[in-house]
């Protein structure tokens, strides 16, 4: 079967990074008969200085017929005094929201070789792997009335609206509980149902859709402990569930257990499992051509691909390992290298490939 993948590198150290990631996908066809029809088109400010658009007609056209979409970063100085609805970050939020992708996913992943870069203590973050699966389309964010008003006093008052449909909490359970069934069949809600009704609601459809699981196993978790968990015990954790607000918080507070942003990979979901795969990190301006950029948060993006969107959890499996070889003979960018020797974001990618080849 051929798998269509739109690639779409964007600006800034997106173009290198996605470039690394390419090299692994041209190993995959080459060695591992992984068959892909890949094509590239411009986001972002790239789409801008192309077509006028962050987000071109023929770009979204692409990304509507893909099976996956690889993401690299977009923004840059240069596209910040642009109407806001030219603006780079446009073009992404205008692709996620045509895609309807809203379902996303922020592992929070530390290789036992790097467990040295988090804040907490090593025994508490060495070999860390939870998935957290949050809301990104409803809840408060988008949640109508808002806005800012004045009252008789002349006082003003700001408000949102929390609200959840039942079919927009059943469809993110259910993306939460088929990635829990790819990976330790663990799975807890993290809610605040004791005070908010729109948790009553997501907790009572949770546990109905758990029936269509029974394999998985399902808690629930007040959101206030959940924070305190994440950073007292967070190996306890395989895959949270949450809503948009919620998942905003918990999932920078788990990156930030890693240490490192160039590590880091994501995805966003529809309801089949069509997604697009990015780094967490944006487009480093900073950086840009020194060959510093650390690829292997894109990398490790291509491996969620294989497994979330293309069902190749085999070869997703052969990526994270050949990712973990290349860690342990002692290969760092300079983000992960601590002031110790590192080399740049090609050398990084090529290794990464050697380390694949040898699984072949
Ligand atoms: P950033 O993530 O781009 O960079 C933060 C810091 O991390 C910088 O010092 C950078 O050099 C470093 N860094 C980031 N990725 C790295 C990598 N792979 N390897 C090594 N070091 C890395 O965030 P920022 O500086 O706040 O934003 C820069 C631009 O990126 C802005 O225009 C912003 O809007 C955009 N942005 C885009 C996305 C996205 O594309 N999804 C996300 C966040 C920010």
């Amino acid at each position: 079967m051929t798998h269509k993948l739109a690639v779409l590198a964007g600006d800034g150290i997106g173009p290198e990074i996605v470039d690394e990631g390419l090299k692994v996908l041209a190993c995959l066809q080459a060695d591992f008969g992984f068959d892909a029809e890949i094509e590239a088109a411009a986001i972002g400010g790239a789409g801008y200085d192309q077509a006028g658009d962050p987000l071109p007609e023929q770009t979204l056209a692409l990304c509507r017929q893909a099976d996956a979409i690889l993401f690299g970063a977009i923004g840059g100085p240069q596209y910040d005094d642009l109407e806001r609805d030219l603006r780079p970050e446009k073009g992404l939020l205008r692709l996620r929201s045509s895609l309807t992708l809203f379902s996303n996913l922020r592992p929070a992943m530390l290789y036992p070789q790097l467990a040295d870069a988090s804040s907490l203590k090593n025994e508490l973050v060495a070999g860390l792997d939870i998935m957290i699966v949050r809301e990104l389309t409803g809840g408060i964010y988008f949640g109508q009335p808002r806005g800012i008003r004045e009252l008789d006093n002349g006082e003003r008052e700001g408000f949102n609206t929390l609200v959840y449909a039942e079919h927009e909490v059943e469809r993110i359970a259910r993306s939460a509980f088929d990635i829990a069934m790819l990976r330790n069949r663990k799975l807890c809600s993290v809610d605040k149902a004791n005070v908010l009704e729109a948790s009553e609601l997501w907790r009572e459809v949770v546990i109905r859709v758990a029936a269509e699981y029974p394999e998985v196993e399902l808690s629930h978790m007040y959101v206030d402990n959940a924070s305190m968990q994440l950073v007292r015990a967070p190996k306890q954790f395989d895959v949270i569930v949450t809503s948009n607000l919620f998942g905003d918080i918990l999932s920078d507070t788990a990156a930030m257990l890693t240490g490192s942003i160039g590590m880091l990979p994501s995805a966003s979901l529809d309801a089949d499992g069509k997604g697009m795969y990015e780094p967490i990190h944006g487009s480093a301006p900073d950086i840009v051509g020194k060959g510093l950029a650390n690829p292997l948060a894109t990398i490790l993006s291509l491996a969620m691909m294989l497994r979330y969107s293309l069902g190749q959890a085999e070869l997703a499996g052969m990526i994270d390992t050949a990712v973990g070889n290349v860690l342990n003979q002692g290969f760092r960018t300079a983000d992960i290298a601590g002031g110790e020797h590192s080399v740049s974001t090609a050398e990084m990618g090529d290794a990464v490939v050697a380390a694949l080849r040898e699984l072949a």
